[in-house]
């Protein structure tokens, strides 16, 4: 089995967590801002130290080719630089950085493959500013318009698109999104959940990655007195949101059927102690393994909604962001990780994804599939996000060995 360098491996990650650094051990590196750009920039220089070929492309998507010495289809892999707001130093940083160290070992043995290899770093994968999340990836393997996406304007400036930042950070490249053709994508993340820790397994083999829906909602009434206003007279907003919350929150613990609800956000306007809301805008997140019990939530909490601002004499304008399936990774691409883990004696589990990744969205375009790594405590997108070193070097492992496989192959 080849290993990867260990130490060489866990002091870049300790680099590029200095780059929007928070805390002792947090990172906040938002997409298409400028320590995403620094950290980009980082990437880029020590992709071609390696050797490697750089590709920008038009979303700014990031791809580091070694050459095989075939002219087959690349095995690729890699995940994201670009975090939460007050995020970890793991989520995203550790698929990219394992791969670059796996192709540092290669050049350090003097390893050539049958196929090409390709690094990937994308675009926006956690949709702190810009809608969709997983953007690079989406759009990369043919779900999205590049031009719908780069007109995509931030939730926090209307001034601010994905196509005005790129521009801003250098990272509008020329190459077309799907140019590189993959035979395969493996992306190593960690779980970002506790069940691996809890069960003293050293790594996930990730099966399917559940399906997720995005939407946001604003009702809108009237602004009044709060003193004055008879409640018959009142088109509250406020109070309509919150029967809203309720039903959402009461949905996924009621029902049987496997969906997850959550309301992230909400803003009320004016938002003053005194006057009766005149506008309510709220977030929805649902998740199931589930397609059809997704789109049953959908449809039963829309029809509440309606039913609710109906009643209620308000109007409703109902924004769509997401709208992705649960996704099953091939089962010859499952056993590769399963295999690699095995190999290596480490300990492996079989288990769904609950949050979105690349990898699932490259599942359209290529065999795809997943490597997880414990996440101390569960926690994840917070800056107390921890894994310890030993899991990081098990799962670079694990990803140098099941790429390693995939590599030699020649169908
Ligand atoms: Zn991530």
């Amino acid at each position: 089995m080849m290993k990867i360098n260990d130490q060489r491996l866990l002091a870049n990650i300790a680099r590029y967590a200095e780059i929007g650094k928070v805390g002792e051990i947090g990172v906040e590196r938002i997409a298409l801002s400028d320590e995403d750009k620094l950290a980009r920039d980082l990437l880029k220089e020590q992709m071609l130290h390696l050797g490697l070929e750089v590709h920008i492309d038009q979303l700014g998507n990031m791809f580091g080719m070694r050459k095989g010495k075939k002219d087959l289809p690349a095995v690729a892999f890699g995940s994201h630089l670009d975090t939460v707001y007050a995020g970890g130093r793991y989520d995203g940083a550790l698929g990219v950085l394992a791969g670059l160290e796996l192709i540092q070992s290669l050049n350090d043995a003097n390893t050539e493959t049958d196929r090409p290899l390709v690094l990937v770093n994308f675009t926006n994968e956690e949709g702190v500013r810009f809608a969709p999340d997983m953007m690079g990836s989406h759009v990369y393997s043919g779900q999205a318009k590049l031009e719908d996406i780069l007109n995509s304007v931030a939730y926090d400036n209307p001034d601010d698109t994905v196509r005005s930042r790129l521009k801003a950070i250098g990272y509008n490249g020329e190459m077309k999104l799907g140019s590189i053709p993959f035979d395969s994508f493996l992306e190593l993340h960690i779980e970002q959940g506790p069940v691996l820790e809890k069960e003293s397994v050293d790594i996930g083999v990730v099966e399917m990655v559940q399906g997720i829906h995005w939407t946001r909602y604003a009702i809108e009434g009237e602004a009044n007195h709060a003193g004055t206003t008879p409640n018959i007279y009142r088109k509250d907003a406020g109070y309509a949101s919150a029967k809203i919350i309720d039903y959402i929150g009461d949905y996924s613990r009621k029902q049987a059927n496997p969906v997850l609800t959550t309301v992230g956000a909400i803003a009320y306007e004016p938002n003053t102690i005194n006057i009766i809301p005149k506008k309510a805008t709220f977030s929805l997140d649902l998740r199931s393994p589930d397609d059809e019990a997704l789109s049953q939530a959908q449809t039963e909490i829309d029809a509440y909604i309606n039913d609710i601002v109906t009643t209620a004499e308000l109007t409703l304008n109902k924004e769509v962001l997401v709208r992705f399936k649960p996704v099953h990774f091939p089962a010859d691409m499952v056993e590769l990780v399963q295999t690699a883990s095995e190999n290596l004696g480490l300990s492996s589990k079989q288990m769904p994804s609950g949050a979105g990744h690349d990898a699932q969205m490259m599942s359209a375009c290529c065999s795809s599939t997943m490597i997880f790594v414990p996440s101390v405590r569960g926690i994840s997108h917070n800056i107390e996000e921890y894994t310890k070193d030993e899991d990081v070097v098990n799962g670079a492992n694990v990803l140098f060995n099941a790429v390693l496989s995939r590599v030699y192959a020649t169908n």
